[in-house]
């Protein structure tokens, strides 16, 4: 990518394991070291650069620790360029507002993380950009909605807290013949799961925060896709400031190597989680792709390597019901985000969808009762026999 010096790097490998462990590497290593040293230094010495945005500074994303990070995050998900940035919501403002100006219109998937969803129904306002929501499962509903001033197509992976799987390859279908640019919220898949580039997204992006780093210990965001469009991100991002700290890059850039071990027994434990839960008389619904019942079951078999380690359920008895379940599970940990190594509980009605009305969270079927898990890297079945203790009683 212009502006970032390749940093020479180790034999290129094809299996997403390897690649996590060796892709983007310095070769030789630096001073021998192992693991990739953090560069804390702000500023370097001017090297006769002559645009603006290959000054080697924190902010414009250019460290060995960042440049580390971006080889490492495209080779992962098979796609031509990556960038970090400081958050999971600064890769998506930053994305958007490089992608959609004043005057533009966004198709957006109607059920989003809370975050995005405001940000589209509420920021957008006074940016003057505008937005249609769309059923991820009905492309045929996609070209009412459509305007000439459409720019982009907006989706996630799975949805965020109903694990919804929509037409994602219709999605990229729609988005070539009318020349939109198509973007997914990979967050919740991970690149173990779902490499957006090889079914021709043009921009993938993550919460670093979450199964990336898999540690609960920073926040994080990548936008991973087509060189053109990761330059204008990232001058874009050069200038709003949302840079990832160099010790911040170090612990992602640690946390991902262990991506694939944590993924898959997360998508093993979570299905035996869910078929756990389907089979109990006190359960009224559980939503996880992995499961024969859901909705898009057939879908998901075709798209994914693994269907997450997260999934949401309702009891029979709504708020309450979900409310005891919280509170006499002893092994959870009862907090809001996902995708790390400890097993966390929520009712997304008072977390991650607060943000949204109550009339809003009922026309998208997140109702109150609604519990989310994410599941984390402790032994399944303590995980299954804390949870029926707490239906038992
Ligand atoms: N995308 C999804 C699907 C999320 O769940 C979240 C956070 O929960 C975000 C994006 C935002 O990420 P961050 O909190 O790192 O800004």
């Amino acid at each position: 990518m212009e502006g970032e010096e390749e940093l020479p790097m180790r034999k290129v490998y094809d299996r997403l394991e390897t690649k996590l462990i060796h892709a983007g590497e310095p070769e030789p290593l630096i001073n021998g070291a192992v693991s990739m040293p953090i560069f804390q230094s702000s500023t370097y010495e001017y090297a006769g650069q002559t645009s603006y945005h290959d000054l080697k500074y924190i902010r414009l994303n250019n460290t060995p620790n960042h440049i580390a990070l971006h080889q490492k995050l495209a080779s992962i998900e098979n796609a031509e360029a990556a960038l970090v940035t400081a958050s999971g919501m600064a890769a998506i403002s930053t994305t958007l507002l490089t992608i959609l100006s004043a005057g533009d219109h966004v198709l957006a998937q109607d059920c989003l993380y809370g975050g995005s969803h405001d940000l589209i129904t509420k920021d957008f306002l006074s940016f003057g950009i505008d937005f249609d929501f769309i059923d991820g499962a009905d492309p045929d509903s996609w070209k009412h909605k459509l305007r000439p001033n459409t720019k982009a197509i907006y989706c996630e992976t799975l949805t965020n807290p109903l694990l919804q799987v929509a037409d994602l390859e219709a999605v990229v279908e729609f988005a070539k013949s009318h020349g939109l640019i198509s973007l997914i919220d990979n967050t919740f898949s991970s690149p173990i799961n779902f490499r957006p580039a090889e079914w021709g997204f043009d921009l993938s992006l993550h919460s670093g925060t979450k199964y990336l780093n898999g540690h609960t210990d920073i926040v994080a965001g990548a936008v991973i896709g087509r060189t053109d469009l990761i330059e204008k991100i990232r001058h874009k991002l050069n200038h709003l400031g949302g840079s990832l700290d160099p010790h911040a890059c170090f612990l992602l850039h640690r946390g991902m190597k262990t991506l694939a071990v944590r993924v898959e027994y997360q998508n093993d434990s979570a299905r035996k989680i869910a078929r756990y839960l389907e089979g109990h008389s006190a359960i009224k619904k559980v939503n996880y792709p992995g499961l024969e019942s859901h909705p898009a079951y057939q879908r998901a078999c075709e798209l994914f390597d693994g269907f997450s380690g997260m999934l949401s359920f309702e009891t029979e008895e709504g708020v309450d019901g979900a409310e005891r379940f919280i509170q006499r599970t002893t092994l959870p940990i009862i907090a809001p985000s996902l995708g790390g190594i400890e097993t966390l509980v929520t009712r997304p009605a008072t977390t991650s969808h607060s943000g949204l009305s109550a009339k809003e969270r009922k026309r998208l079927g997140i109702s109150d009762g609604l519990i989310r898990v994410s599941v984390g890297i402790e032994a399944t079945d303590d995980i299954i026999e804390d949870f029926d203790g707490a239906l038992k009683a």
